[in-house]
């Protein structure tokens, strides 16, 4: 193990190149389970959807040739030859001078080309009176129209809402083929954190970053599974994460990675297998201590304990490692323009990272990002009010009023 601080840049490329982070395998699953899983391989039509010609419409279907010329003074006049159900191929074929009264979705029955719509029709027992010209087409929606027989519909990557659910179902699936989920356990560490839902004794606090690291977890692709809260002992800390890691495909740890004498995680995940930790620490602010290991093929991650670092840090560097593990593209975050509310400072020499808020200046109709105070007393507000957070490089000094700024939403949308 050693203590070097890296750049920003090379963390993030280190990470890459130790974990080398790739899907961890494939499962078929019925499609009503679906949701949020990520489709392993490209979906692919194996019909043409609509499967037949159907109308858009309820009227009649007829030859569009007999209509033209129809308007409200020079009405045409067919004979009803009988009724095109929903949910059958028609038996019905139309002849010249004739139309079939058709619904909505139903198949065009052969020898019609367009269907007149009802509102533009009078019938009277057999005889159908038309007021305006049909198109050859009018009211049809084609066979294949929507997606064609080997269309990729799909790509492999893309989680699955509501509308790639209901897209996969069109074409028959009721089962499908993703990504198994990354398991993430999670756990805290310090003597003086204590689990949301027992009684706060003096001196303690709750237990913050279990709960949204979880919840990044999540956010990400992956599953989390909350491994509680371990105090700062050195054989406890070891029997905990090693439990802990054995449980789940990366473990995510906070607190306890700073240089205090009950910083112990940096020595415990390294001490849990090979090859061990290989980021010990980055110039960035806030996050410096943050520590990155693999322990045989898994990737473990230890971020600072103060709740904003540790989800600012997750974000940055596990992200992309859960992302790609849970078979999606790694994204960026999604990011914004904005300009300066004011003078923002860096930490000499590390990429500097400031929590702000947005808000739109009415005048100029631009987004103004403004710095949130942070610190040890400020955990709960920066939390609950940031809305991402602006880069400063290492090489700058400043964020001057007015620059124009990249701000990273902590949200997926403002
Ligand atoms: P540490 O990185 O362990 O030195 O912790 C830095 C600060 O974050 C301290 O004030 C801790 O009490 C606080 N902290 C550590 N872990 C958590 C947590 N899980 N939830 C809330 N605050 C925490
Ligand atoms: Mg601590």
């Amino acid at each position: 193990m050693f203590r070097k601080l890296l750049t920003f840049d090379e963390a993030k490329a280190l990470i890459q190149q130790t974990l080398q982070p790739k899907p961890l395998g494939t499962q078929e699953i019925p499609l009503l389970d679906a949701y949020n899983r990520v489709l392993s391989q490209d979906a692919i039509s194996n019909l043409d959807i609509p499967p037949f010609n159907r109308s858009t419409v309820d009227g009649y279907a007829v030859k569009a040739e007999d209509t033209f010329g129809a308007d409200e003074n020079n009405p045409v006049k067919l004979k009803v030859c009988g009724f095109v159900a929903i949910g059958e191929l028609p038996k019905i074929t139309i002849q010249e001078g004739k139309a079939a009264e058709i619904v909505t979705g139903a198949p065009i029955p052969q020898g019609a080309n367009a269907v007149v719509m009802v509102e533009d029709t009078n019938r009277e027992g057999a005889t159908l009176t038309i007021y305006s010209s049909a198109t050859p087409n009018e009211n049809v929606q084609k066979k294949g129209s929507d997606i064609k027989n080997g269309e990729t519909i799909l790509k492999a990557g893309r989680a699955l809402g509501s509308r790639e659910i209901g897209v996969l179902a069109a074409f028959g699936k009721a089962k499908v083929t993703v990504f198994l989920v990354p398991t993430a356990a999670v756990v805290s560490t310090g003597g003086e954190i204590i689990e949301p839902g027992k009684k706060l004794l003096p001196g303690k606090i709750y237990d913050i970053n279990a709960y949204s690291l979880c919840t990044a977890v999540r956010e990400c692709g992956g599953k989390p599974i909350y491994a509680g809260v371990v105090p700062d002992e050195k054989k406890q800390l070891r029997k905990e994460l090693d439990k802990a890691l054995a449980s789940a495909d990366i473990l995510l740890t906070s607190g306890g990675v700073s240089v205090g004498p009950k910083d112990l995680i940096p020595q415990t995940v390294d001490s849990l297998g090979k090859p061990g930790v290989f980021i010990s620490g980055i110039a960035v602010k806030p996050g410096k201590p943050a520590t990155v290991a693999l322990i045989g093929k898994k990737p473990v991650f230890s971020f600072p304990g103060h709740p904003t670092s540790a989800l600012m840090i997750f974000h940055l560097l596990a992200r992309p490692v859960i992302q790609v593990m849970a078979g999606k593209p790694a994204k960026d975050m999604p990011s914004v323009k904005a300009y300066a509310a004011g003078r923002m400072f860096s930490a000499k020499g590390r990429r500097t990272f400031v929590t702000v808020t947005l808000s739109m200046n009415e005048k100029s109709k631009h987004l103004v990002a403004e710095a949130v105070e942070t610190g040890a007393s400020g955990a709960i507000t920066t939390l609950a009010k940031a809305d991402g957070f602006l880069e400063i490089p290492e090489n700058e000094q400043f964020v001057d009023a007015g620059e124009e700024v990249t701000v990273w939403l902590l949200k997926e949308s403002l």
